[in-house]
């Protein structure tokens, strides 16, 4: 089974986005306008002001995809051969490639193992003299702890990326997601929270951050767009984020609960006071052992035949050649969440409870058969 995105927006029951008659009608005013055809516009123009303000007026650009903008982010702080840029041990693949793509060597830290982000310990660990930036992801509902990373960063003159392609919306220590960083990033993606089928889009705290990557991007046309037609779908869902994200959360709570009593399951717990979690996946660290050894493929094959959409994780990239990166300690739990994550994808996050009665079912029917077989 593949990574995290086996739900594709290309599957048939995917389920998201969901109809939306603002959505019909946002498209019918792109058509309406003439807007649809052209490079910048009207939409593209709004949405960036929207992003701006919902995120306390830094610079928003809109760019192709959320793995283009962690690219652009690297390119705009001026990271290249030579440099380090920290990351890690399991997270999105194309962070890795991205650093990987502006000729950085990437160096993995370990992740907190009851949220599946970096800390400020394991960052620390990463550091050398040529560490020019860590990328930090708020992953599968977790809260990267950012006031304590952004102190190291900025005590030791390393750039954050703050990647918030799974978590527009999340409070993190008062802040919105994405704001933490020199440089933040958000996912327009398919399955993404805030869809326009792709796309992506950077939050910029300095204007010559701004600059260069405006330069990048420019080959006589933005290389990189976001286009006029994409850039209407999105306000409307932006409007619905909140709430969406508070039903989401209290869902996701739900589900934590009941599956507390199973002994296999490890659930998600951020640290007291980490904020307000989004969740485009809603994660567990499956223990086989507890389970009479049955393998995590066997044990999602066996929640999908009693109808629970279960997905694996990342594969993380702790198994990486060290021709290719750094690794700063051993990355045991890097290692395990990659083994070891199993994950509800969040549509199922925003539908009727008996939805979700039929994941606890499928547990216990799972642990029934599991149970009964030892
Ligand atoms: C999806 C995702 C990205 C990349 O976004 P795309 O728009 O799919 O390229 C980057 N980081 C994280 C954590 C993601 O989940």
């Amino acid at each position: 089974m593949a990574e995290a995105d086996q739900h594709t927006p290309n599957d048939p029951g995917f389920g998201w986005p969901p109809a939306d008659e603002e959505i019909h009608a946002a498209l019918e005013a792109a058509y309406a306008s003439g807007d649809w055809g052209r490079y910048h516009g009207a939409f593209t123009t709004a949405l960036t002001a929207r992003l701006a303000e919902m995120h306390g007026g830094e610079h928003a650009f809109l760019c192709s995809s959320g793995t283009v903008a962690v690219e652009l982010a690297l390119r705009g702080l001026k990271i290249g051969a030579g440099d380090e840029v920290i990351l890690a041990g399991y997270d999105f693949s194309g962070n890795f490639r991205a650093i990987e793509s502006v000729g950085a060597t990437p160096v993995l830290v370990d992740i907190n193992p009851h949220n599946w982000c970096l800390t400020a310990e394991t960052i620390e660990g990463g550091l050398s003299d040529r560490t020019r930036a860590v990328i930090v992801s708020h992953l599968h509902g977790g809260i990267a702890p950012m006031p304590a990373i952004h102190s190291l960063a900025v005590s030791r003159g390393v750039s954050i990326i703050d990647d918030a392609c799974q978590s527009p919306g999340a409070v993190v220590a008062g802040r919105p997601a994405g704001t933490w960083g020199d440089v933040g990033v958000l996912s327009f993606g398919g399955s993404k929270l805030l869809t326009a089928g792709r796309g992506g889009a950077l939050l910029i705290q300095r204007a010559e951050v701004l600059q260069r990557i405006k330069v990048y991007c420019e080959r006589g046309n933005h290389a990189f767009p976001l286009s006029e037609l994409q850039a209407a779908v999105l306000p409307p869902q932006i409007e619905k984020l909140a709430a969406r994200n508070r039903k989401r959360r209290d869902n996701a709570q739900w589900l934590i609960e009941q599956c507390r009593p199973f002994p296999f399951l490890c659930p998600l717990e951020n640290p007291p006071d980490a904020g307000e979690p989004v969740f485009y996946k809603l994660p567990w660290l499956f223990e086989s052992e507890r389970l009479g050894g049955l393998s995590r493929e066997a044990f999602v094959t066996a929640m999908r035949a009693e109808g629970a959409p279960l997905d694996v994780g990342f594969h993380g990239f702790t198994r990486r050649p060290a021709s290719r990166c750094r690794k700063a300690g051993k990355l045991e739990h890097s290692a395990r969440a990659a083994k070891a994550t199993v994950l509800l994808h969040h549509p199922i996050l925003l539908r009727p409870r008996e939805d979700l009665e039929v994941v606890v079912a499928a547990l216990a029917s799972v642990h029934r058969d599991q149970t009964g077989r030892a």
